[in-house]
C-alpha cells in the first residue's frame, strides 16, 4: 500500500465497516511508473479494488478493500443471463497544490441510485459510494498519473450475482470499484471526431433504460457503433427513438451546439432530458459553468435537419460532445443517409474555452466556485 493504512476510512457508512486486506504482491514501482508514463485508457488497473456485497436478508455487508483480482461467479449468476448491471465513471486527480480530489462524486452516487432503481437493484447509500471511491484512491494514490490531462479513472459498478435462472430481480449483488490510470480518452490531444447519424438503430426510447447508466444500453449500441466505423466515422450519433428526428447523444457522450458568431453573444444548446437521454454530469456542469463565462445555456430539442440547416446558415458555429472520459471533444463532420455535412475543421473558440475552464477547475488551476471538487487527501 502506498499510503498509511491509518488514513483509509474505517467504514463506508454507519453499520458498514471497511475491512482492509492489502495486496501482498503490488506491482513493482518501476512497472507502475512505466504504465503511468503512457497509461492509455481503460487497459491497466491499480493494485486494489473495493467490494461490497448485498443480500436480501443482510442488506449491504462485507465491505472490503483488497487486491485487484478476478471474480468467481456461478455460471447461473443473474447478470450473465439478464444483464442486471449498472455502472458509473468518474475521475480522481493529482491537483496542482499536491492534494488529490475527485469531481462531483456525489452526483455520480445519486445517479447510481437512480440507475439502481430503474434496474430493480438495491440502492447503495451515496455516502458509501463516495467513501468506497475515496478508499480506493487513497490506497492506490501512487497510481494517479500526473501532468497534462491525466487522471485516475474510477469505475464503480454493481452486478446481480444470485445463481437463479428465473426472471425476477436477483436477491444477491456485488458492488465493486476498480481504478485505471488514464491519459485522454481519445489520446490526450484535442482531436475532432466524425459522426454517423444512425437511422437504422436507436439507443433508447422513453420509458426504456436510456436514463440509466447500465451495461445493456452499451451492448445494444455496439452494432450501430460498428456501422459508424464501417462508414468511416469515429462515433455514432443517436436520434430519438420515436420520430427518429431529434439528436440525442453521441456514443457515450452528450452533445452541445454553439449558436452565434459574435463571441459576446453566444448560446450553447444541448438536447433536453427527454427521458431517453443519459443525464451527464459533464453536461450539467457545463450548463452551470456557462453562466460564469458569460455564455447563455439552454436545453431544447434539435433535429438532425435543423442541425444541418443551422450549420449551413452559419447560425451554429461549433458542435462538441462531452463526458467524463473524454471531457470535451469537437465534432467536425456528420454523415447521414439524408446528406453529409461539415460542422467544423478545428476546435472552436467556445469549445476550447469551456474545455479549458472545466479542466482547470478539475486540476486545480481555476477556482472551484461551485464546490464541485471533493478533496480526498
Ligand atoms: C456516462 C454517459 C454520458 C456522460 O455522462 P458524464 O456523467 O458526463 O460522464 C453520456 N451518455 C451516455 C450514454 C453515458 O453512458
Amino acid at each position: 500500500m502506498s499510503t498509511a493504512t491509518a488514513s483509509l476510512p474505517t467504514q463506508l457508512a454507519d453499520g458498514l465497516p471497511l475491512r482492509v486486506v492489502p495486496n501482498a504482491n503490488p506491482r513493482p514501482a518501476a512497472e507502475r511508473e512505466a504504465i503511468l508514463a503512457d497509461p492509455g485508457f481503460g487497459q491497466q488497473f491499480t493494485d486494489h479494488m473495493v467490494i461490497v456485497r448485498w443480500s436480501a436478508d443482510r442488506g449491504w455487508h462485507d465491505a472490503t478493500l483488497q487486491a485487484y483480482q478476478p471474480f468467481s461467479l456461478d455460471p447461473a449468476a443473474a447478470v450473465l443471463h439478464y444483464a442486471q448491471e449498472i455502472f458509473e465513471g468518474l475521475k480522481a486527480y493529482q491537483r496542482s497544490d499536491g492534494t488529490i480530489a475527485s469531481f462531483r462524486p456525489e452526483a455520480n452516487a445519486e445517479r447510481f441510485v437512480t440507475s439502481a432503481r430503474r434496474l430493480a437493484m438495491p440502492e447503495l447509500p451515496p455516502e458509501a459510494f463516495v467513501a468506497a471511491c475515496d478508499a480506493l484512491v487513497l490506497a492506490d494514490r501512487a497510481w494517479i498519473p500526473t501532468g497534462g490531462e491525466m487522471s485516475l479513472y474510477l469505475r464503480p459498478f454493481m452486478i446481480a450475482t444470485e445463481p437463479f435462472l428465473g426472471v425476477r430481480p436477483s436477491k444477491e449483488y456485488v458492488f465493486c470499484v476498480i481504478a485505471s490510470p488514464a491519459a485522454g480518452y481519445f489520446g490526450g490531444t484535442v482531436k475532432g471526431v466524425s459522426v454517423y447519424a444512425s437511422e437504422d438503430y436507436v439507443r433508447a426510447v422513453p420509458g426504456g433504460t436510456g436514463e440509466a447508466k447500465c451495461g445493456g444500453n452499451y451492448a445494444a449500441s455496439l452494432l450501430a457503433q460498428a456501422q459508424a466505423a464501417d462508414e468511416g466515422c469515429d462515433q455514432v450519433v443517436w436520434l430519438d427513438g420515436v420520430e427518429r428526428k431529434y439528436v440525442e447523444e453521441m456514443g457515450g457522450m452528450n452533445l452541445f451546439f454553439v449558436y452565434g458568431a459574435d463571441p459576446d453573444a453566444v448560446e450553447i444548446v444541448t438536447p433536453d432530458l427527454s427521458g431517453s437521454l443519459l443525464p451527464g454530469i459533464t453536461r450539467r456542469s457545463l450548463i452551470e459553468a456557462a453562466g460564469d463565462l458569460g455564455i447563455a445555456a439552454s436545453e431544447r430539442r434539435i433535429s438532425l435537419e435543423q442541425w444541418r440547416a443551422d450549420v449551413a446558415s452559419g447560425a451554429i458555429t461549433e458542435t462538441f460532445a462531452c463526458g467524463t472520459a473524454a471531457v470535451i471533444t469537437p465534432v467536425y463532420t456528420c454523415k447521414a443517409r439524408t446528406g453529409d455535412f461539415e460542422v467544423g475543421s478545428e476546435p472552436g473558440p467556445v469549445t476550447m474555452r469551456l474545455r479549458e475552464h472545466l479542466l482547470g477547475v478539475q486540476h486545480g488551476t481555476i477556482e472551484d466556485t461551485h464546490h464541485w471538487i471533493h478533496t480526498i487527501g
